[in-house]
């Protein structure tokens, strides 16, 4: 590995500080003065010392966003203001570009030049674009025909209300840009939040707090603790004063939300697993369908929800993509995330790494065939190599499981409609991608196939306009987008006889 590491001082210096949680507008310590480490996955090490919140912090967040959401500070604030406070938090990401990249490659692993490209820039678009739509949460004007008031006359309106006080518990794969996503429409809205990071990645949402309170929100409308899963999200989902619960992560979690809602029956929208598959068709574009699939699975390391990490290949080109695409995985250079050169940098976790390496070994016992890949990369840090599993089918874990890493399943297709079958035989549904060049293909594939997202001769493309989330047991609601919004307003009709 090259020694010649990017590391911005900025996030050196925000890392190597005493670490607090975000409550009303005060920077403190876990009330039981726990505290729990953040591993840098590159080397293994421990990066810093985070407080470990629990059920007492939750409480007393959840106690400040509730004040917050009746203060007319915020319940009174003009929508456009709303707006600009949202737009100079967007301004302020980009500002800090280097240092947030920066503190997700330490966190999470990722690739520096990946995080400066990807994750920074498109979490401040997501605040840019939900800053428009402050001014334009409109009802509507509703004209009535009561049935047995035929001589009445009304006039009657609908009101979009925020949800009020919102929890929040985000992912490890996309540290930032999931508080962004997350962050963005309750704000937007109008709700408060009390935002819980994973705790594998919690150091760039620590700063985005800063930047919150720098753009000028009120003290108390964003709250953010830190914690474990158990001691600090499930007392989140559980609370009896949080109206509604946004969830981002496994679908095992995602169940556990949804019973701990259920006592208050607050509002749930989550955003969860996936089996993606890609479709490829004999009449793509090789040059770009090859290194589109393969990149569909590698990218994040595969720690990405919508993995393309199920290929299905017309059998007349499937030895030639299964070169093509040994040719890519093995021109993906595995290394610590702030090396320049590094195209693919380390999963995120002892735990992810476990998991991973152990889905390999049962890939082999379950008699898929190793194309290239297959084990981890050195002995130090979470490495593993870009790995592609042909021959596989549909009894087999590494095709009905998420694996959440670098490797892809890969079978054969005669006809279309085998086809469909195939790529609808999961319990997920959240992306698909279809390669060809046939356009009549293409959308009759994007209409058969049940999934949130098609991507046609693309794959992981995301805009702050285009909804993404999931069918079946991939989720509940949409994230981004218009639709977003309905996940943090409810609707009031007010009706006036005249
Ligand atoms: P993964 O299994 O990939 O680590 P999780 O779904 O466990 O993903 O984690 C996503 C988020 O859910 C993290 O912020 C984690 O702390 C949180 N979490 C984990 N377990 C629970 C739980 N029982 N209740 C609420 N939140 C949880």
């Amino acid at each position: 590995m090259s020694t010649q590491l990017h590391a911005d001082p900025d996030a050196r210096a925000f890392v190597a500080r005493h670490h607090r949680m975000l409550i009303g507008g005060d920077w403190v310590d876990a009330a039981s003065g726990k505290t729990f480490d953040t591993i840098d996955p590159a080397t293994g090490e421990v990066l810093a010392s985070i407080p470990a919140g629990d059920s007492e912090d939750i409480d007393r967040a959840v106690k400040t966003a509730r004040a917050a959401f009746e203060n007319p500070v915020w319940a009174d604030m003009h929508p456009a203001t709303r707006g600009k406070l949202l737009h100079k938090l967007g301004d302020l990401i980009l500002e800090h570009a280097d240092e947030l990249a920066t503190l997700d490659t330490l966190d999470n692993g990722k690739p520096f030049a990946v995080a400066r490209a990807a994750d920074v820039p498109l979490a401040a678009d997501l605040f840019h674009y939900m800053a428009g739509w402050a001014t334009k949460l409109n009802g509507s004007t509703i004209s009535l025909s009561v049935p047995y008031m035929p001589d009445a006359q009304f006039h009657a309106y609908t009101l979009r209300e925020p949800i009020g006080v919102v929890g929040q518990i985000i992912p490890w794969n996309f540290p930032l840009l999931m508080a962004a996503w997350k962050l963005g429409p309750a704000l937007t809205t109008g709700c408060t939040v009390v935002l819980k990071p994973a705790e594998q990645t919690p150091l760039s949402a620590l700063r985005l707090g800063e930047l919150i309170l720098e753009a000028g929100f009120p003290e108390g409308v964003v709250n953010i603790v830190t914690g474990l899963g158990e001691e600090a999200g499930a007392p989140l989902a559980a609370h009896p004063d949080v109206d509604k619960i946004a969830f981002t992560g496994s679908t095992e979690v995602g169940k556990m939300i949804v019973r701990a809602a259920a006592d208050n029956l607050k509002k749930v929208s989550l955003e969860l697993g996936g089996k993606s598959p890609n479709l490829l068709f004999d009449d793509a574009d090789m040059s770009q369908a090859i290194p589109g699939v393969a990149n569909a699975v590698f990218f994040n390391q595969g720690q990405v929800c919508c993995a393309g990490s199920r290929l299905y290949v017309q059998n007349s080109v499937y030895d030639d993509v299964l070169q093509g695409m040994s040719d890519v995985a093995k021109g993906v250079k595995v290394g610590n995330g702030l090396d320049p050169a590094t195209d693919m940098g380390p999963l995120t976790s002892q735990e992810q790494f476990d998991r991973v390496t152990g889905y390999l070994n049962i890939g082999q016992s379950e008699g898929a065939r190793t194309i290239t890949g297959g084990g981890r990369v050195g002995d130090k840090g979470y490495f593993v190599e870009p790995t592609i599993l042909a021959d596989t089918d549909h009894s087999m874990k590494v095709v009905k499981e998420e694996i959440f890493g670098p490797v892809i399943a890969v079978a054969p297709f005669k006809d279309v409609d085998e086809l469909t079958r195939k790529a609808n035989d999961s319990i997920y549904g959240l992306a698909s991608g279809v390669w060809t060049k046939d356009l009549s293909k293409a959308h009759r594939a994007a209409k058969a196939i049940k999934a949130g997202t098609v991507w046609v001769n693309c794959f992981n493309v995301f805009d702050a306009a285009l909804p993404f989330g999931g069918y079946k047991q991939s989720g509940w609601g949409r994230e981004m987008g218009a639709e977003v919004l309905e996940n943090y307003l409810q609707t009031k009709a007010v009706t006036t006889q005249i």
